[in-house]
């Protein structure tokens, strides 16, 4: 393949070794909005060594949440990390699994593009990989590659062999590597062991990768003997190893980083030369984040209760609405099965101050979240309805006001007496100017609404309230629509529609009169909020949510 030097951009490449979940995608997360920070602009790529083509049909109890982006990208919720902590744009470019590399290759050999040539793992798919990082280049000043996995799985060998080129191909001025690594305390012996880091950087010099760079996952700061003997074992500069001690917030990581000066080690490797770093917006937000002036608790009703990186996007949002508030939002997670099954909504949803019942897909536990919408309603608690919540926020108004019994989603149920929630056969794509066309019958994954569409508000609702703009651009990912047919009849009932695609024709959100705050959006909000500029309609929530409290 061409091996054009960097036209502008310089590249980091961020592998992890020893053991996954150390948060490699919110150090790479973190040492964007430092070099933001520092006036640079950035980009950030995830390169998945799964098989998956993307993580859209995977489970979020295996793989967290899907998070999605403007161009309607089903990704890895590393991608939320970057987003929230950087005014970098993610897109379908910005995530690569193995899946959609090999893909390509395997389209491109049966297309005849190889010329019946042996199609390899190096070059062929190490050149497809390069590929892919390589589109970023220009476009900003520094790109982040973060490698998923750890170094040593079989899956990523491929990847890690793509970037031992890249260096090559881009020099070392243009390019860095960081290894982000564990060095476990061990209590019993009141000691820091530094073996696991060094096998893990020898395993990436197998692969003919010597890091420049060590960020070392810790509870506990190391020191400068500590810090001297890592350098030793592992041919780094002392001050090359960084300390990336344990927080209670994940937002203290780009300032505990800056205090390690691994910004100032990555500039002075990459010959980057800027003025001092304005760090005081990461400061100011962590003061407000471990100074609450109150509490506030919300209930959550989801199906995946037990692992909360399935709504990794949404309980930062909240977060950031707390921020917004003054407050320390404590999260209820109520089993919506439980709910179903005779639970009380009363004793399950005591003490919450709001209720939310978020996205999701399939029939389990939907009767259950129906039963907690009828509580948030009739004890005028401040509710607020995700994409599959504001669908059930519909069925609920159907049902118990609007007098239709047996409305339901086609989600849940082939023919419903009154399908609220359907399947709409043919909608217009915003995004592509094409007529979509979809029955039940579609492939998984190929149906769904994706990505960023226009929503005209209403004035004078919760909605228009809270945004202030007669137009909003959200991000969606569901299947089923609100019913049309059903529109006058629900608002005769008292429904409100405050927002609809510029055309009318797509409901997007609904709210209640004579109610605190109760509202149903059919996008997700929680893709676009930033710790610094909570989404309106969070912040509003949970302001609501404050103001029921105080009662
Ligand atoms: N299951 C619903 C649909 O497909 C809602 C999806 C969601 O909440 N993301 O329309």
């Amino acid at each position: 393949m061409d091996r054009q030097p960097s036209k502008k951009t310089k590249f980091i490449f961020i592998t992890g070794g020893v053991l996954s979940s150390l948060g490699k995608g919110l150090a790479a997360a973190a040492i964007g909005a430092l070099l933001e920070s520092r006036g640079m602009t950035v980009t950030f790529q995830k390169l998945d060594p799964y098989i998956n083509v993307d993580p859209g049909t995977m489970n979020p109890f295996q793989h967290g949440e899907v998070y999605v982006t403007d161009d309607g990208a089903e990704t890895d919720l590393d991608m939320g990390h970057y987003e929230r902590y950087t005014n970098a744009v993610m897109a379908q470019k910005n995530n690569y699994t193995s899946g959609r590399i090999y893909y390509s290759v395997i389209m491109k050999e049966r297309r005849g593009e190889y010329l019946g040539g042996t199609v390899q793992m190096i070059p062929h798919i190490t050149d497809e990989i390069k590929r892919a990082v390589l589109q970023l280049d220009g476009s900003v000043d520094v790109a982040i590659i973060e490698i998923g996995g750890t170094v040593g799985d079989i899956e990523g060998l491929p990847f890690i062999e793509a970037i031992r080129q890249l260096r090559g191909d881009l020099g070392r001025e243009n390019s860095l590597f960081i290894h982000l690594t564990l060095v476990p305390y061990i209590k019993t012996a009141g000691e820091i062991k530094t073996k696991p880091t060094q096998h893990s950087v020898k395993g990436l010099l197998a692969s003919g990768i010597q890091p420049d760079i060590l960020m070392c996952r810790t509870e506990v700061p190391l020191d400068q003997s500590l810090k001297k003997k890592i350098a030793l074992f592992c041919n780094v500069e002392p001050q090359s190893v960084i300390t990336a001690i344990d927080v209670d917030s994940i937002y203290e990581v780009p300032l505990k980083l800056h205090e390690e000066g691994a910004d100032d080690r990555i500039l002075e490797k990459l010959g980057i030369w800027t003025g001092a770093p304005n760090i005081k917006p990461w400061e100011d937000l962590v003061y407000k984040i471990k100074h609450p002036r109150r509490t506030v608790t919300i209930g959550i009703t989801g199906k995946y209760v037990e692992l909360r990186e399935a709504y990794k996007s949404l309980h930062e949002a909240l977060v950031h609405g707390g921020i917004a508030g003054d407050a320390k939002v404590e999260l209820e997670y109520v089993n919506a099965e439980e709910l179903e099954h005779g639970g009380d909504p009363q004793k399950l949803l005591a003490g919450c101050d709001g209720v939310l019942v978020p996205g999701g897909f399939g029939s389990r536990g939907v009767e259950g979240k129906i039963h907690a919408i009828t509580y948030a309603r009739e004890n005028k608690i401040p509710f607020f309805g995700i994409c599959l919540g504001m669908q059930l926020a519909v069925i609920e108004f159907a049902r118990n006001i609007a007098g239709l019994s047996g409305a339901n989603s086609m989600e849940f149920e082939p023919a419903p007496k009154h399908p609220v929630i359907y399947l709409m056969k043919e909608w217009f794509d915003f995004r592509t100017g094409k007529i979509e066309v979809r029955d039940e019958n579609s492939d998984m994954g190929g149906t769904l609404r994706l990505g960023a569409y226009p929503c005209k508000l209403v004035e004078n609702t919760l909605a228009g309230d809270a945004y202030r703009q007669e137009e909003i651009s959200e991000r969606h990912r569901h299947r089923y629509e609100f019913n049309n047919q059903y529109r006058a009849q629900l608002e005769e009932a008292g429904l409100v529609v405050s927002g609809t695609s510029p055309d009318d024709t797509l409901v997007e959100i609904v709210e209640l009169k004579d109610h605190p705050w109760f509202l149903g959006c059919q996008f997700h909000p929680e893709f676009k909020s930033k710790p610094m500029r909570a989404h309106p309609l969070f912040r509003d929530f949970i302001q609501a949510a404050l103001a029921n409290k105080k009662k």
